[in-house]
């Protein structure tokens, strides 16, 4: 184990790419470079309210006692081999080009090397002001902080790509936002995550080199992606070939997150990993009633391109984007776009063997597609809630026959009670369902295991983070940490008391169902 302040810090990214070293902070368009350097703006007092003592063993990382090891993770240290810098990326936002974005509150401060060599990039959010601020403030809100914290390492024990999240601290500094953007800003706690990835990368830092024309940086960057984080792929293909690993991982997670039923919220491309993982935790949410049109965040509400049903074609559409930035690399554009359309396959088989899991098939047959659809309809259309319908499928008798039997049997998880034909619809399914688990070749109890091992019985719920944050608003840490707690073991039944609906005030309450940006 290492301290935070002795560790030798490497800064790869920072050596081998041109930078604007002036460390100007004042908001600018940076042109030629791919990051500026950015030292993090000191806050009143670093407090330190959350370490994820998993990654911290994982990575070697001692945790911090004295206060100036704490400081670092608020900015207000830094140890003598860090050279922090804010990155320069694009972005096409809700489907239109944005621009220059880069990280306005996200400051990484050196590279961390585990025992096991594997290098990974240490990055406060809400550390303060960089060239990329733009108009904004570069600070990020306990509300916010808290969701980022406990969601992402959520996503970790759920098995799901994502960056990590080392510890939360407070700021002691107030910070002033507008929350449901209706011209009422009020003060908020200031907070901040160190959040970690092998890399932080987004398919935005090659979309900016690409629109800048700045081919010699693209193939820089895209070379050392690859020799970095791919180092498998080597040879005369080699862009085409990590395009469609990229394409493969992004598959994979699209479809975990609708295993789990995690809708981001902010599918922008400036949000979208190049190694596959979920970034950017904003106004993202579980779908508790299973509703594929349902989006939580407001800003998606005209157009719900970011729903929960839409995220594999958006994923696509992104991946079309990546595709044009790193064409220039590529000699004509054939196999590039052969690659991007093989997106629809991949993901439809990564989806079918997903869904068996799910459902306890020992196999995907061809003739069960028509069950996988059907249940994907039958759900939308009766919008149980996902995980406790998933839940209760597993210990399903296999002797009802009954249609009002087999209904009954899931009424814990009905938000309306089903109508007439939804009631029909549903029975029937089931019925089909029941005689397909019992052509399993596989015992039930094999089966059973299958469905434990993809159904969380956990999942953090909106409401549930949203009473925990207004707890600790109020000094009150009691829900937070049963929550820390309750993320680490989600296929278990070690958390009963959470394993409810969503109760009936926190349907329209905000923060609880929907989001805003604000954050
Ligand atoms: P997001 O919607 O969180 O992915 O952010 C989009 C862009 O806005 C990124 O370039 C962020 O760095 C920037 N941004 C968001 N919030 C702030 C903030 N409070 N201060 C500075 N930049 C911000
Ligand atoms: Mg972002």
């Amino acid at each position: 184990m290492e301290s935070l302040s002795s560790k030798a810090y490497k800064n790869e990214f920072v050596d081998t790419f041109d930078g604007d070293d002036s460390g100007n902070l004042k908001p600018r368009q940076t042109p030629g470079v791919l990051y500026s350097k950015a030292n993090p703006t000191p806050v009143e007092k670093v407090t330190l309210l959350a370490w994820s003592e998993d990654l911290a063993n994982e990575l070697g990382i001692q945790k911090p006692t004295k206060q100036e090891e704490i400081d670092i993770l608020g900015g207000n240290n830094l140890a003598p081999t860090m050279q922090p810098y804010a990155a320069c990326y694009a972005g096409h936002q809700f489907g239109n080009w944005a621009g220059q974005l880069g990280d306005g509150r996200a400051i990484t401060l050196g590279e961390w090397e585990a025992p096991t060599g594997t290098s990974w990039e240490l990055q406060l959010k809400g550390a303060g002001q960089t060239p990329y601020s733009r108009r904004a403030d570069g600070r990020a809100v306990l509300r916010s902080s808290v969701r980022e914290y406990l969601m992402s390492e959520a996503m970790y024990y759920l098995r799901v790509p994502t960056t990590r999240a080392l510890s939360l601290v407070t700021t002691g500094d107030p910070v002033l936002r507008d929350m449901f953007y209706n011209g009422n800003p009020a003060y908020e706690p200031g907070a901040i995550v160190l959040r970690t990835a092998p890399s932080l990368l987004r398919f935005g830092n090659f979309e900016m080199v690409a629109a800048r024309k700045e081919t010699d940086n693209l193939k820089k960057l895209a070379d050392w992606t690859i020799a970095r984080y791919y180092p498998h792929i080597q040879g005369e293909d080699k862009y085409l070939q990590w395009f469609k690993e990229i394409v493969d991982r992004t598959a994979s997670l699209m479809v975990d997150w609708l295993r789990v039923g995690f809708v981001h919220g902010v599918m922008n491309t400036d949000n979208m990993s190049v190694l596959g993982l979920t970034i950017d935790y904003g106004p993202y949410s579980f779908v508790d009633n299973y509703d594929l049109n349902f989006t939580p965040n407001t800003t998606d509400l005209p157009g719900r391109r970011y729903a929960f049903g839409k995220q594999a074609s958006v994923a696509y559409w992104n991946l079309g984007c990546l595709a044009s930035a790193i064409a220039p690399l590529l000699d004509g554009t054939e196999q590039l776009v052969a690659a991007l359309e093989e997106y629809a396959t991949i993901y439809s088989k990564k989806y079918l063997t997903m869904m068996g899991n799910k459902l306890g098939l020992d196999e995907v047959k061809q003739e069960d597609i028509k069950l996988v659809t059907t249940f994907d309809e039958t759900l939308a259309a009766v919008q149980p809630d996902m995980t406790i319908f998933y839940q209760l499928l597993i210990d399903l008798p296999l002797h009802l026959t009954e249609e009002e039997e087999l209904l009954n049997y899931f009424s814990d998880s009905y938000y309306t009670p089903p109508t007439k034909k939804q009631r029909a619809a549903l029975a029937a399914l089931l019925k089909t369902y029941i005689a397909r688990i019992q052509q399993n070749t596989c015992s039930r109890e094999e089966s059973q295991q299958r469905m434990r091992e993809n159904n969380p019985r956990f999942v953090l719920r909106n409401y549930l983070l949203s009473q925990a944050i207004e707890e600790l608003e109020k000094g009150e840490n009691t829900l937070f940490q049963k929550l820390q707690e309750a993320i680490k073991t989600p296929y278990s039944g070690n958390h009963e008391e959470f394993f409810a609906k969503r109760p009936e005030w926190a349907t329209s309450k905000a923060g609880c169902s929907m989001l805003s940006c604000s954050s």
